[in-house]
């Protein structure tokens, strides 16, 4: 193998490949459902800039499953998210309001579901949400 070509197989190993679909995923989030360049933190509802929102998990991010799951993530802002560790109790009744009763237990589910991406399925997923 070339040192080109090395260089271009360690680019697209998939920590690299998941580091670039956590940002291209956390600008679609803080996208969804915006109004000219703002957007509502999903748990305090204040409006913020879409820069200074962020992507908040309702289940960790550390949960491969759930990490680019569209309903588990939301737009927050600095304080809910990192201040507030997610402002959690707030979290799940604005998802319950959003998606139904049952929406704790699916999250549950697919939580412990154990989750392997490859580079192509991450590789589509950037495509998607690109
Ligand atoms: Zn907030």
């Amino acid at each position: 193998m070339s040192k080109k070509n090395k260089g271009k197989a360690k680019k697209c190993g998939v920590a690299t490949l998941k580091k670039k679909l956590d940002k291209v995923f956390s600008w679609w989030i803080r996208n969804r459902d915006s109004r000219e360049g703002f957007n509502q933190c999903f748990t305090c509802r204040k409006w913020f800039h879409l820069k200074d929102l962020q992507c908040g998990h309702y289940v960790s991010r550390s949960y491969n499953n759930l990490r680019f799951n569209e309903i588990n993530c939301n737009p927050q802002c600095v304080a809910c998210n990192v201040f507030k560790k997610g402002n959690l109790d707030t979290y799940a009744i604005r998802l319950m309001d959003k998606h139904g009763k049952d929406v704790l237990n699916r999250l549950d589910v697919l939580k412990w579901i154990p989750k392997q991406f490859t580079p192509s399925e991450l590789l589509e997923l950037i495509q998607k949400y690109e």
